[in-house]
């Protein structure tokens, strides 16, 4: 792996280190269908023809991830069995040229996993082994393809669980989890994927298997696991990861607390977190939201509720009933106009059920949505809330809220009819206009989903030209062909090796219009 010089203060950043430039799609007269037909070759040599997919119609099924306005069909799709299969595949990608995109389960909202038109679409779903549980280590080591409901399942009987629980964590992928660095209702508590992946197994663009991190806690020398947590697959490919088991606490309490408004629910936030009370989760969702899940669930939310806000409480059974009390009087205080309290693990489940399918249900009120992601300092919630409300209804269209309350992850949805005339712009322009409210207030572009295709547009917004220049420096580190899921995360693809306002001439590259020098 290539090393990068460590990056001098704000607005001083070093030269990249000189590397040679591997065009995407191969040099020398060889075209893109040769790259891809090299690569294709050699998989299809050691791995059988069923381990890739070359059929126009077939590769369609792989067009797009969970944010379907993005859709391109990928040159090739290899089923990735093993480490040493996709170890194969990026070294063919990287002799031959070919950019090469990781692919979980496909569920990422921010069109990260969107594939390449010439190059390859490695799809890990095929490798979802759990490889080892170790509760007296309370790691578990697994897959890529695992989902990460299926990690709690083969931890469960040791009395153990895995934390981060996106709420797609039925379908979701491992290896998705720590590209994305993925979060969920129960990371307030316990931390993001970062904070539960102990080590890796990981491919560089090169087609070397290296390991980063140790079962051992913060091992010495640079965080490079930590760097290839959350890259969006723009490093290499997750092949293995060990991950964090945390053990199930002794007892969990979880209530649902109607309220008339969403400021009275972000109050009652407040309240708690600021009374010193640290709960699993706590969420809010209001009218809409509600009203989208209700049908899809039947969660039988409190009458004349404008928002709901869900608090569970876990660990130790004192600790838990102390703290639970607690949260229901600030409730109360906060004026709560009902609240209810799951008896049962059933009852608890239903409400979860009803959070956690907000999104998808909101298809049942309405013909089409965008689902935003931004973040916000808690404090600002009311504020912010207010704002969207107001900029939804100057637009003609409504957003509904589902949020992370105790982090200040927003979720809104913005509502829409994509066949009457302007109104998809007019949502389009909301939800831009909603993470211009986030940056405003001190927050960020995104909490949990990423950056992907969909946001590369807004990183200068948040970041000045040094600061990406120095992330650049870092991923040419790794990837200095620029192979691994080009086109994400950046505003505008760079090659590695250049910087604005030096050089000879144009690159080839940029003469063929593929890529420019920002
Ligand atoms: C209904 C719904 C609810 C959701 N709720 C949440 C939520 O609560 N919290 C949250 O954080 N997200 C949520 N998401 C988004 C999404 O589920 C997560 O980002 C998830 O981690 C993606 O996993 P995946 O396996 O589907 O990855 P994919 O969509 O396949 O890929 C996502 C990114 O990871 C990269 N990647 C995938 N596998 C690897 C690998 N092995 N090595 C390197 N890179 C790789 C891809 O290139 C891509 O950039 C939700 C999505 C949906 C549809």
């Amino acid at each position: 792996m290539t090393t990068s010089t460590s990056p001098g203060p704000k607005g001083t950043v070093p030269e990249p280190p000189p590397v040679n430039v591997t065009p995407p799609f191969g040099e020398g007269g060889r075209g893109a269908k040769d790259g891809l037909r090299a690569v294709a070759d050699a998989v299809r040599a050691r791995y059988g023809e069923d381990a890739i997919l070359t059929d126009r119609q077939q590769l369609r099924t792989y067009e797009c991830d969970g944010l379907a306005a993005y859709r391109v069909v990928p040159g090739l799709v290899v089923f990735a069995r093993d480490t040493e299969q996709i170890a194969a595949a990026n070294r063919a990608c990287h002799e031959h040229g070919v950019p090469f995109v990781a692919r979980g389960s496909g569920t990422g909202l921010s069109g990260g996993a969107l594939p390449h038109a010439e190059g390859v679409l490695l799809v890990t779903a095929q490798m979802r082994e759990v490889l080892a549980v170790r509760a007296e280590d309370e790691r578990a080591v697994v897959q890529p393809g695992v989902i990460n409901l299926a990690v709690t399942g083969a931890a469960a009987p040791h009395g153990y669980y895995f934390a981060p629980d996106p709420s797609s964590q039925q379908v979701c992928s491992i290896g998705g989890n720590v590209a994305e660095n993925s979060g969920g209702a129960h990371c307030l508590k316990y931390g993001f994927t970062t904070n539960h992946v102990l080590a890796v197994e990981f491919v560089t663009p090169q087609g070397e298997v290296e390991r980063l991190g140790t079962m051992a806690p913060d091992a010495p020398g640079y965080d490079l696991l930590g760097t290839v947590v959350g890259s969006e697959g723009t490093l290499g490919v997750v092949t293995e990861a060990t991950v964090r088991l945390v053990r199930k606490p002794e007892a969990v309490r979880t209530l649902l607390a109607g309220f008339e408004t969403t400021d009275a629910a972000g109050a009652a936030t407040s309240a708690i977190i600021g009374a010193g009370v640290l709960p699993a989760a706590i969420e809010i969702m209001d009218g809409l939201a509600m009203e989208a899940a209700e049908a899809a669930v039947h969660v039988q939310y409190p009458a004349g509720a404008g928002a709901v806000l869900i608090v569970e409480v876990d660990g130790p059974a004192a600790e838990v009933e102390a703290e639970f009390a607690q949260a229901v009087r600030l409730c109360e205080e906060s004026g709560a106009i009902a609240i209810q309290v799951a008896a049962d693990d059933t009852e608890r489940a239903l409400i979860w059920k009803g959070r956690k399918s907000a999104f998808a249900a909101v298809g049942r009120i309405s013909p089409d949505y965008i689902v935003q992601d931004g973040v916000i300092p808690r404090t600002a919630l009311s504020e912010v809330l207010r704002e969207m409300k107001r900029l939804a209804d100057e637009a003609g269209v409504r957003v509904a809220n589902v949020f992370h309350a105790g982090d200040g992850n927003l979720h809104p949805l913005v509502l829409f009819d994509g066949g009457r005339q302007g109104e998809t712009e007019r949502a389009e322009e909301v939800s831009a206009q909603i993470l211009a409210l986030c940056l405003a207030h001190g927050g960020s572009i995104t909490g949990e989903h990423g950056v992907g295709s969909d946001k590369a547009k807004h990183m200068p917004k948040m970041f000045t030209a040094e600061d990406l220049d120095t992330m650049q420096l870092v991923r040419c580190a790794f990837d200095p062909g620029g192979l691994a899921n080009p086109g994400k995360i950046f505003p505008t693809p760079r090659l590695c090796g250049e910087r604005p306002g030096r050089g000879t001439g144009p690159h080839p590259l940029q003469q063929a219009g593929v890529a420019e020098v920002f």
